[in-house]
């Protein structure tokens, strides 16, 4: 073999360089955690300066539930303020990061699950700004958003996310946004205020989130409606755990998963977090 010849099997023996982007699954809570100094806030600007620079965030939100799955598309997203009742200091924000039209349309045309729409109606709602604004708040990094088609099971949001794969090669930095264990209806308001308090099924479901998530059995997560009564109480409407499953859906066996924010609000919600990297 010539010595050209030697070298380039060399070349070609050697791994692949691989510096795909972490995967985030955020809890985002209330949407004061938008403007609020606080624990979750603070490891959300640490975050945005850990994790390698992204080309783009594309962000999968709990609040964008649609029919079909849609990706916005446009230059300049608005601020979409989708809550009541907040003081007027919330409804001020406006966090003006660009879109990136092109990689809308890159996205679209990897999913070969459904057809993407293009949308320019949309824009970023509070589940992805309230947090990225914390990670980015000099807002010159493109946002997305991809809207979760809420007619559809878990087992097809998780095959859809293994489409979005390649773009974490791309330096784009996906995330999804919700809370694992959310039922709004069970808060108990009056200990809002007590650190880390949660009900004894909230514990017992977090735990074994935490557990399946870590041994990276998915089967189970995406069948949990099996997981008994404590997870038909954490999850009463899969809006805020379908985002989870979309993290889950990029991760892949080489990648570590860490968690973070990994606490109790009012009983009924945690903002368990997780991180799913190479390292
Ligand atoms: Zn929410």
């Amino acid at each position: 073999m010539s010595s050209l010849g030697s070298f380039n099997s060399f070349v070609r023996d050697l791994p692949q360089q691989d510096n795909r982007m972490p995967v985030l699954f955020v809890g985002h809570g209330s949407p004061m955690n938008g403007i609020e100094d606080n624990e979750f806030s603070r490891r959300w600007a640490e975050l945005g300066r850990e994790i390698p620079q992204p080309r783009a965030v594309l962000c999968i939100s709990a609040h964008w539930l649609t029919r079909g799955t849609h990706v916005t598309a446009m230059p300049h997203p608005r601020t979409i303020h989708d809550f009541g009742g907040f003081p007027s200091e919330l409804y001020d924000v406006q966090y003006e990061a660009p879109g990136d039209p092109q990689l809308a349309q890159e996205t679209a045309d990897l999913i070969r699950e459904t057809q993407v729409g293009l949308d320019h109606d949309w824009g970023l709602d509070h589940g992805c700004w309230s947090v990225v604004r914390r990670m980015y708040p000099e807002a010159r990094i493109p946002v997305l958003q991809l809207s979760i088609d809420y007619h559809k099971p878990a087992s097809y949001h998780y095959a859809l996310a293994k489409e979005l794969a390649g773009l974490r090669k791309k330096g784009v930095l996906i995330m999804g946004s919700g809370n694992m264990v959310h039922n709004l209806r069970m808060i108990a308001w009056d200990r809002m205020e007590e650190p880390g308090y949660g009900y004894d099924w909230a514990h017992e479901i977090g735990e074994t989130f935490k557990r399946l998530i870590a041994s990276k059995e998915h089967t189970a997560l995406l069948d949990y409606r099996r997981l008994g009564a404590s997870a038909q109480l954490a999850i009463p409407t899969p809006d805020h755990y379908f985002p989870l499953i979309y993290t889950l859906g990029l991760q892949e066996d080489s990648d570590e998963v860490s968690f973070f924010n990994d606490r109790f609000v009012g009983g009924s919600l945690t903002m368990t977090s997780v991180k799913i990297s190479r390292d």
